[in-house]
């Protein structure tokens, strides 16, 4: 039982940031698709602006002829200025790690599982959803870590069940 509920939080590739995700790596884990998370992993929480070098990360994407779509957990009015802006279609109200969301973006790629990542920066959303769903989970760390005490309190658990180490990243 132990070991199956382990796989289920276990992220298939664990990187910085989406920045990371290159072409090298790309052909290196065979993917050609990627549902992205939004809050933390293109975009701060609640910022109406992609973080820094995300706009150009997604050009080079599309160069590579990636396929893009957004899962958020968060609502519609938070999601669809900054995915408009960003030129990706969007599932808000996600309901991640329920499978549904994740199933519903993964048809709309068009793309074989095994070609597919979830890209997020949450265990209990972004992996254990992707994990459900049979499709790859990429595991990134947020651009900036929140205060927020809920946060707080999901990053203890995070830490002290699943060994992240946040203390190397820089505090804003
Ligand atoms: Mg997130």
């Amino acid at each position: 039982m132990y070991s199956e509920v382990n796989i289920l939080f276990k992220p298939t590739i664990w990187i910085k940031n989406v920045l990371s995700i290159n072409e090298d790596f790309l052909n290196r884990h065979g993917l050609k698709g990627l549902i992205l998370d939004l809050d933390n992993t293109l975009s701060m929480h609640g910022s109406p602006a992609a973080e820094a070098g995300v706009e150009q990360w997604l050009a080079d994407m599309r160069r590579l002829e990636i396929k893009m779509t957004v899962v958020s957990n968060n609502t519609r009015k938070r999601v669809t200025p900054l995915a408009r802006e960003l030129g990706l279609e969007f599932i808000a109200f996600g309901c991640k790690p329920l499978p549904f969301g994740i199933g519903k973006a993964a048809r709309t790629l068009g793309l074989p599982k095994k070609n597919i990542a979830v890209v997020g920066d949450q265990i209990f959303t972004d992996v254990i959803g992707g994990n459900i769903s049979g499709i790859k989970t990429i595991l990134v760390e947020p651009f900036h870590l929140e205060d927020k005490w809920s946060f707080k309190f999901k990053r203890k658990i995070e830490n002290a069940v699943f060994k992240r180490d946040y203390s190397k990243l820089e505090r804003k």
